[in-house]
């Protein structure tokens, strides 16, 4: 007999936008195919776990039969294209997250062969002679490794521009979308031990009109298709082609395919990142409300009915569903009639519906890890809880516990929850031992600094603890700890730590 192999299938869902009849689908899903749990990426997508081998192809075509798809959401392609899922102000935000869309569609693979594998298995007759002429884009041998693009609204961050390989930042002429700036070359993932290897923040490259951008993005994506790193994966993302070779180069390569001048990049100012939490009003008047969901994960624990509570009531209102890269959930278009008895009934469930209450895990984000991920050194997701339980302590001594804190752990460098960017990022490097970096910025426009190696797990806490105190002792008004370690700078932080543990 076989083994019972298990496998993760992850939707892929531009902006993180789907209909309350697609959530419930996947609801579905996981409770007959899956672990009974769904989680909410890093990149607004939902994965499923534990889908048994025979399970995949009713999961997956059931996924395809709620129109959503799989297709992209892996592989050496663009992956999920994310965007600012906050229906909040103007028509520019439905541009933004219809480009998001156009986007996705334009790269995504044209090959029948994931629809005569996953769908209905019937070989479809193509009439391509050639590959070249089944993928367009990608050619025929794809890109040499995953390709991330992202959207953002301007002065938010919420999508973490400066990590993706394309990140397009909307400028906006009154309530319309006026162009976007772009910039490319971003990535987080290293390897421990592999100088070539390092997370790096995207280059501006030019400004763009919204009618150039799927031209653009094409163009970019077949530079790095023919000169990223088919050699060695480990330096395969567009971020080495783009560090090594310069953006003058890159730009000049664009250009020559373009056929014309790109223009210069705008200054680009963001001033936050926003999750979004909360209750706020639509451009047409309705309301959404932002739920926090620690580490993404949609299931029921005793004193949580999370999964229960959200298919009641994406059932009985439904809502349109919006999930962010901070791993939450928007419910939208609520009538204001309607928001009273759809917080109580959350709150019958167990789900906090104030922002305000979720205390210091509102910013802190976990990639799964242990035991779905195969590339895991270390815990992450089951991990997480507990270090920032211990971490509440000194925060609340010091009367730091209403201070928002990113704190981003991963079992692995590869860095899916983005660990290189924030006020602390923790990077499993063995089991229980991770590498813990600081000093990152609130709107993440800066990669933090790693400060200590291979920390325990218990130990994380009091690795970081002195370093809290100096933050309350010294820092500036207003002044957030990833700003104050990098003021300070972590040669001084871990000198001065260590002559107060040794005076
Ligand atoms: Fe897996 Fe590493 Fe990504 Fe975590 S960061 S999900 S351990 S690959």
């Amino acid at each position: 007999t076989e083994k019972a192999y298990q496998f993760m299938v992850r939707t892929r869902i531009p902006g993180g936008a789907i209909t309350a009849e697609q959530y419930l689908a996947h609801d579905d899903i996981s409770n007959q195919y899956a672990n009974g749990t769904i989680r909410i990426t890093t990149r607004q997508g939902l994965q499923l776990h534990g889908i048994l081998k025979g399970d995949l192809k009713p999961a997956i075509a059931s996924i395809n039969e709620a129109l959503l798809s799989t297709l992209a959401a892996c592989g050496d392609v663009n992956r999920n294209v994310m965007a600012c899922p906050a229906p909040t102000s103007s028509r520019a935000q439905a541009q933004v997250q219809e480009i998001a869309h156009k986007i996705a569609m334009h790269l995504a693979p044209r090959s029948q062969a994931y629809h005569e594998i996953w769908i209905d298995g019937e070989k479809i007759e193509t009439p391509t002679t050639t590959p070249e002429e089944v993928e367009p884009i990608y050619g025929p041998t794809y890109l040499p490794r995953k390709f991330k693009i992202a959207v953002a609204f301007p002065g938010d961050n919420c999508v973490d521009i400066y990590t993706q390989d394309v990140g397009l930042i909307a400028i906006l002429d009154g309530e319309d979308l006026a162009g976007f700036t772009l910039v490319i070359g971003g990535g987080m993932g290293m390897t421990h031990g592999k100088t070539e290897t390092y997370p790096r923040l995207a280059t501006p490259l030019c400004d763009i009109k919204p009618e150039e951008a799927l031209k653009v993005i094409e163009t970019i994506v077949t530079v790095q298709r023919d000169y990223g790193d088919r050699k060695n994966r480990k330096h395969a993302r567009m971020k080495y082609v783009v560090e090594e070779r310069g953006i003058a180069w890159f730009k000049q390569q664009v250009e020559d395919r373009l056929g014309y001048t790109l223009r210069e990049p705008s200054p680009v100012h963001l001033h936050d990142v926003e999750d979004h939490l909360g209750w706020h009003q639509q451009a047409d008047g309705r309301w959404f409300l932002g739920l926090h969901v620690q580490n993404g994960r949609i299931r029921d624990i005793e004193q949580l009915q999370l999964k229960s509570g959200l298919r009641a009531v994406i059932n009985s209102y439904q809502p349109g569903v919006r999930l962010t890269g901070q791993q939450n959930i928007l419910l939208t278009d609520i009538q204001a009639e309607d928001r009273e008895a759809l917080e109580d009934q959350l709150r019958s469930y167990g789900i906090e519906t104030d922002p305000s209450k979720v205390g210091s895990y509102r910013f802190a984000m976990a990639c799964p890890s242990l035991p779905t991920c195969g590339l895991a050194l270390a815990e992450a997701e089951r991990a997480l809880p507990d270090v920032m339980q211990q971490l509440d302590v000194p925060l609340r001594e010091l009367g730091l516990d209403g201070e928002p804190l990113s704190v981003r752990m991963t079992g692995c460098p590869n860095g899916c929850a983005r660990p290189y960017m924030g006020d602390i990022g923790l990077v499993g490097r063995s089991k229980n031992l991770y590498n813990v970096y600081i000093g990152g910025d609130r709107p993440n426009a800066r990669l933090n600094t790693l400060y200590a190696t291979s920390i325990h797990t218990d130990k994380i806490v009091e690795t970081l603890k002195p370093l809290l105190s100096l933050w309350k002792a010294e820092r500036q008004p207003q002044e957030s700890f990833g700003d104050f370690c990098h003021r300070i700078g972590v040669e001084q932080l871990r000198e001065r730590v260590a002559s107060v543990a040794s005076p």
